[in-house]
């Protein structure tokens, strides 16, 4: 099965409009050719700006988090209808950071991927295990149940529109990135969890992102594994001359 790999960049709180709309710019300018999908997913409040100016291109927008409810009294929140309503086509849910310093559960994520879902978005759903956790030989066990727990109750058609990125959290900003040989071997633990759930075919078709310092020294080889099918990019992604490579390295594999 080929699956189109697809790279996103998750700017988390950094730029400035302006800034953004110039790194979109920059992207533009230099992207290389070869197929695969591209995103970035700006602050909140810079997600217009930079629709407007990425709107007709090949790269698209996500949010980086919503709320999973409807339209509401729910102070200081956005919902997945609002993201699509100012261009965006993505969203990350349960990055580590939100799960971290914003105390997000499974359950939260789960509630977060059927609005997101019912919003017409393709999440963008992140697990991973701490350093603690694998020193302790429980990278399998963290990864099944934040898999089980974030993909709760829905069913295979559902399924094959999200994308599962695999975020080891003490690779992440760290500099410390997983070997393509571990990476690999949590993919190929969330293909098979993804088929024992929603069917082999559709495990097939699910996208499965690398993230943890990926960079252009490293893009190629984690991107040659065969159940490594992109990267959720963070710092890299705030620098054309990083990001362009990583993007150039998805394009080849
Ligand atoms: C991330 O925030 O999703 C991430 C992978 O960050 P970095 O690439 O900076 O490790």
């Amino acid at each position: 099965m080929s699956r189109r790999k697809f790279v996103a960049g998750n700017w988390k709180m950094n730029l400035r409009s302006s800034s953004a709309v110039q790194l979109v710019g920059d992207l533009l300018a230099s992207l290389p050719a070869g197929d695969c999908e591209i995103a970035v997913c700006p602050p909140s409040l810079y997600i217009p700006a930079v629709a407007l100016r990425l709107r007709g291109t090949r790269i698209g927008v996500g949010g980086q988090n919503l709320w999973g409810e409807k339209d509401d009294a729910f102070t200081g929140e956005i919902n997945g209808e609002m993201l699509v309503d100012c261009g965006c086509a993505y969203v990350i849910l349960g990055h580590s950071e939100r799960r971290q310093y914003a105390g997000e559960t499974d359950a939260m994520v789960s509630r977060k991927l059927h609005s997101a879902l019912a919003a017409g978005l393709v999440p963008i759903v992140c697990v991973g295990e701490t350093l603690a956790q694998r020193d302790a030989g429980e990278t399998q066990r963290i990864v099944t149940s934040q898999l089980h727990g974030s993909l709760a109750d829905i069913d295979s058609h559902q399924a094959s529109k999200v994308v599962v990125a695999y975020e080891p959290v003490w690779a992440i900003g760290t500099g410390r990135t997983a070997t393509p040989q571990q990476a690999e071997e949590v993919h190929l633990l969330i293909r098979e969890l993804l088929g024992d759930r929603f069917g082999t075919s559709t495990a097939a078709a699910i996208r499965i992102q690398y993230g943890g310092s990926v960079k252009p020294s490293n893009a190629a080889d984690l991107l040659s594994q065969p159940n490594i099918d992109g990267a959720l990019v963070g710092g890299a992604s705030l620098k054309v001359e990083d990001f362009i490579p990583i993007i150039a390295a998805a394009a080849q594999n």
